[in-house]
């Protein structure tokens, strides 16, 4: 059969890879996108932050309508929780979101090539079909990562894919791994019903996130009745009549005794791994590294001609919007311009209630590159819009520059911390100052005033605290 030809082809329609492609079309070039996927949107869109956020939405309006509002003077008698429906809202969204993306490539005159694309000879074979491309952009994203040993099973033993399809919340769930998916699904389920204990390996939670902010948000989650099993490592899970069994043991070898948690479901959140093998990499002379991430240079190009790389298949944060602005860079970059991305101001959400989020660094790796910095935290407790919503856990934290008062991080804990954290984006995306964040006039009473009020106290003078 004859080859199809285009300027580019993009292996992927995650986020990074569809938001690629339609840039690549933006910018006149003959474009197809190519996915094993039926409908595009990725991991992202089909099992993963799009359908987090709509569980994490639906189950803290549950848990609101249960008795939280009863603070507010609100009492809904009978209150009842049909999961069938939380879950058919679920993949709504996602059936509408995948429609929306699928408009937006054709629109854009994107082709959309359904199948498992593997690179040969030059060009790529999908399913016996050929396409050839001057440039072959790999997006291939990631999956789910287990434990030597344990295998998911989606059953009992469940990966994120798993947790997100649950039928029925399991009496005792076990999380293992306190990152952001096993805090957020562990939150999901946890308001759904489950006993959740969270077992993790590091001696805390939310790792690279700031300590300071992960060891509150942690205090927040117990106090919600989520529990922790920290600096402890899971070894071995077995069948015990209709639950599970797991051992557990302290992490990193430490001495100690070893100790067995009863559950119904364990769910495997434990990182994710690159997607990287059967395509073909080695023989088109494309290398990965130790943990099978494409070998990318600054402007995403393998060493292989015309081969580039971007999102979860390449090393840095594995977050939909790190991809899609490397999808956006790699494409400027193949229409001759100047793409590129600044990854000192990629922002991490864990939205969990309150989120979590942050930019640039940490007070721990200021602290490990012997950073002059000065730190001005603000509490949420003093934020008048956190006290009429009642919703007063959690901080807002800028450290910034000894010297020159630069923004060098923001830490946010509390309502809505993800939408703060795009204002303190822009801020240090422009060079923000303290000062700056200070000078400017934030809205009264919002959650945003707390931002203000801890670049305030940079420099000692918070008027609110
Ligand atoms: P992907 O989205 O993984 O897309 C890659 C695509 O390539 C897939 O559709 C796959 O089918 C296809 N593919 C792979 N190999 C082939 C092949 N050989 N041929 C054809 N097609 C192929 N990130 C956030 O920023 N915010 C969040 O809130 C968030 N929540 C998450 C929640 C969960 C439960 C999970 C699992 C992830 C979450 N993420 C979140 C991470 C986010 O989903 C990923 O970072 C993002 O999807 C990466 O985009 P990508 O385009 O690199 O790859």
């Amino acid at each position: 059969m004859a080859a199809r030809k285009f300027d580019v082809a993009v292996i992927g329609a995650g986020p990074g890879g569809y938001v690629c492609a339609i840039r690549c079309a933006q910018l006149g070039l003959k474009t197809v996108c190519i996915d094993r996927r039926r409908a595009p949107g990725g991991t992202c869109l089909h099992i993963g932050c799009i359908p987090s956020k709509a569980l994490l939405h639906s189950s803290e309006l549950w848990e609101e309508a249960q008795g939280h509002l009863g603070g507010h003077g609100i009492a809904i008698a009978g209150a009842r929780l049909d999961l069938e429906a939380m879950m058919a809202r679920k993949e709504k969204v996602v059936a509408t979101l995948t429609k929306g993306v699928a408009g937006l490539l054709k629109k854009n005159r994107v082709e959309y090539v359904a199948g498992q694309a593997r690179l040969r000879g030059g060009g790529i074979d999908v399913d016996g079909r050929r396409i050839e491309a001057a440039h072959i952009v790999v997006a291939t994203g990631s999956e789910a990562a287990s434990l030597p040993g344990i295998e998911i099973d989606e059953r009992r033993i469940l990966s994120s894919t798993g947790a997100l399809a649950l039928r029925r919340a399991p009496r005792r769930l076990a999380v293992i791994g306190g990152g952001y998916i096993g805090l957020e699904m562990g939150s999901v389920w946890r308001r759904l019903g489950s006993e959740v204990t969270v077992v993790e390996f590091l001696d805390r939670i939310a790792a690279g996130m700031d300590g300071e902010i992960a060891r509150q948000l942690k205090r927040s989650l117990e106090k919600q009745g989520m529990a922790f099993r920290l600096g402890t490592a899971l070894t071995a899970v077995e069948g015990d009549g209709d639950g599970l069994r797991l051992t557990l043991a302290p992490a990193g070898g430490k001495e100690g005794a070893g100790e067995t948690l009863a559950c119904d479901a364990v769910l495997m959140a434990v990182g994710r791994r690159p997607h990287s093998g059967g395509l073909g990499l080695e023989e088109a002379g494309v290398a990965t590294d130790d943990r099978g991430r494409i070998a990318v240079d600054r402007r995403f190009a393998t060493g292989a001609k015309g081969i580039f790389a971007i999102g979860d298949c390449v090393a840095g944060p594995m977050l939909a919007h790190k991809a899609e602005e490397e999808g956006i860079a790699v494409a400027e970059n193949i229409a001759g311009r100047a793409g590129h991305v600044n990854y000192d101001v990629v922002p991490g959400v864990v939205y969990t209630a309150p989120e979590a989020a942050q930019l640039g660094k940490t007070e721990e790796e200021l602290k490990a590159a012997g950073a002059g910095y000065v730190a001005g935290r603000f509490a949420m407790l003093a934020n008048s819009r956190a006290r009429a919503a009642g919703r007063t856990d959690g901080m807002v934290k800028v450290l910034a520059d000894a010297k020159t008062d630069r923004v060098l991080g923001v830490h946010i804990l509390g309502q809505a911390a993800g939408e703060l954290a795009a204002a303190a984006a822009v801020a240090m995306e422009f060079g923000a100052s303290a000062e700056d964040i200070a000078r400017t006039c934030h809205a009264h009473p919002t959650f945003s005033e707390a931002m203000r009020e801890a670049a305030l106290a940079v420099a000692g003078r918070a008027i609110h605290a």
